[in-house]
């Protein structure tokens, strides 16, 4: 039986947990491969945790007060959607939404950068999951500055401070959050360079994953460094002790699914959301 005590949850994901204010550098600073694991083990200890989490989550859905957020982040290819898939597989569909962001509308663009991610938060008793979220406005629009210039600032307002502006700001809101009963997890899967190219590559090569693959995916890719310089400055500056990133190793997907199903257990088990107490005159009334 694989071992899914609270402490052993803990343990296993520390080495993975950016510490505040920690100077990140990637991708150097942390793994992208796994340590020496069982393949048929990884799968074990999966469906062990999945049933784990699905407990969890009709707890949190039963106590009706507190919520967790998801955020996921990765470089292409590195296996957002199946992670996913594997972690929330056991769970109670009504419990969890998933919210994909993708470039943003006119609509989204009239508004401040915040707007659209707020209107798609988790309520209470949820588990949102964002795949890709507002760390995109400090990533992909960071690295292509002309996004920056669609989101019409007033030019007083477009300093070359801004990206420190908004880590702050970011900070301040999941601290916000946090208050409100909300718990926040973040989650970067780390692929290497090497990886991803035998990832494109097989995209290219198996017709029934061609759609998952683009010219714009290809160009992408010549930014690696920029993106990978992106995330290391979001990693140190906005892995706070309300929410902190884990950086998971992304080059083996069976570990890396574990990784982030223990982190998001590690949330619940902290949340430690309990079934309310029925009044012994409600019992008596049942
Ligand atoms: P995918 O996740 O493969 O469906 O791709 C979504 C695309 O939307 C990616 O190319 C992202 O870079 C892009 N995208 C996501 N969020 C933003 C954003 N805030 N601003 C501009 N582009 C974005
Ligand atoms: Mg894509």
């Amino acid at each position: 039986m694989p071992d899914l005590r609270p402490k052993q949850i803990a343990d296993f994901i520390a080495p993975y947990r950016v510490a505040p204010n920690r100077r990140v550098r990637l991708p150097r600073d942390f793994p992208t491969s796994a340590p020496k694991f069982d393949k048929t083990q990884a799968k074990e200890l999966l469906v062990a945790g999945v049933e784990l989490l699905a407990e969890y989550q009709e707890r949190l859905a039963a106590q009706d007060s507190q919520g967790v957020l998801v955020v996921l982040q990765a470089m292409d290819a590195a296996g957002k959607d199946g992670t996913i898939r594997h972690v929330m597989s056991g769970v109670n569909p009504q419990g969890v939404e998933v919210h994909s962001f993708k470039v943003p509308s006119s609509e989204d663009l009239d508004h401040d950068y915040l707007w659209r991610y707020q209107k798609r938060l988790p309520g209470r008793g949820s588990i949102g999951i964002f795949n890709r979220s507002y760390y995109e406005e400090v990533l992909v629009v960071r690295v292509h500055q002309q996004l920056l210039a669609n989101q019409k600032l007033p030019a007083h307002l477009r300093r070359a401070d801004i990206w420190k502006r908004r880590f702050r700001e970011i900070n301040d809101w999941e601290h916000y959050l946090t208050d409100q009963g909300f718990k926040i997890v973040k989650v970067f899967l780390h692929l290497s360079n090497e990886e991803q190219r035998r990832r494109f590559l097989a995209r290219i090569d198996e017709p029934e994953k061609n759609w998952k693959f683009s010219a714009a995916d290809a160009r992408e890719r010549s930014y690696w460094n920029d993106y990978q310089k992106a995330f290391s400055e979001v990693l140190s500056n906005t892995s706070t002790p309300w929410a902190p990133w884990y950086v998971v190793p992304a080059d083996d997907k069976p570990y890396a699914r574990v990784v982030a199903a223990a982190a998001l257990a590690h949330a619940l088990i902290e949340i430690d959301p309990h079934y309310p107490e029925v009044s012994r005159e409600a019992r008596a009334g049942l």
